[in-house]
This record gives C-alpha cells, sequence and structure tokens, in this order.
C-alpha cells in the first residue's frame, strides 16, 4: 500500500486551489452519468434525464466495489480515508473520474481516484461505520 499512499499524499484538494477553466462534460456508463469535475470539485449523477441523488450515483457506479482498506488522510477533506477496488467490470467506472482530485458526494463525503482505486474521505464516524459493515 506505500505506494499508494504516495500518490494520495501528492493529491490536492480541489477547493483550495485557485478556479482555473471548468470542462463540465457529463460522461456515461450503461444508463448512469456523471459529470466529475476535479477543477472545481462538482460531481453530479444523472439517470433517463434525471439528476440522481449522491447515494444512488455512487450505488449505480461503485456500489460493488470492493473494500481494501484505510490510507493516511494526508491531503484528504475528510478524517478518515477508504479504498475500494473496482471488481471485474468495474474499471470503467472508475475511468469516468479524474485522477487525483477530490470531488464531493455529499455534505460529509468526498470520492477521489487514484486511477487504480476508489478513495471516499469523510470525518463522519458514523458513515465509516456504516460504509465498513460486513466488509
Ligand atoms: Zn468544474
Amino acid at each position: 500500500m506505500s505506494h499508494l499512499s504516495d500518490t494520495f499524499g501528492a493529491m490536492t484538494t480541489s477547493i483550495d486551489s485557485t478556479p482555473e477553466t471548468c470542462t463540465h462534460e457529463i460522461r456515461s456508463r450503461g444508463r448512469t452519468g456523471v459529470l466529475a469535475c476535479g477543477n472545481c470539485g462538482l460531481l453530479e449523477f444523472f439517470s433517463a434525464g434525471r439528476t440522481l441523488d449522491p447515494d444512488e450515483g455512487m450505488a449505480a457506479l461503485f456500489g460493488d466495489y470492493d473494500l481494501v482498506g484505510t490510507l493516511p488522510a494526508v491531503g484528504a477533506p475528510g478524517r478518515k480515508v477508504l479504498a475500494y477496488r473496482p471488481n471485474r467490470g468495474g474499471r470503467s467506472s472508475l475511468d469516468l473520474l479524474p485522477v487525483a482530485a477530490w470531488m464531493r458526494a455529499g455534505a460529509r463525503l468526498w470520492i477521489a481516484s487514484d486511477g487504480a482505486l476508489l478513495l471516499l474521505a469523510t470525518s463522519d464516524d458514523l458513515l465509516v461505520a456504516n460504509l465498513t459493515q460486513g466488509a
């Protein structure tokens, strides 16, 4: 996991950086679309022409990922960081996200991709307990 920590530590929190020009583009996998902007941290999910709430969108795209562990929360917007690995066929949904940028998936939840893993950051211990339940 050490190389993952290095990659992760180099990541920046997008809200702290100076805004540049955003290209907001919806990318789709199956019926689920996602607008994920590593520049401003915007994250929105769509399905069949309507907006999904983040929970629905996350479940649709990443619901079958396997929890592989936690990472040091260096440079992360939350105190806890959970790492998820795509199972077979899951990789293409990870490719919908920009690499090495945090995006807001909810009031207390941020997500990022390091290119191989899905990373979730939060400071909500109850949410962490729910996410790690049964893993
Ligand atoms: Zn943007």
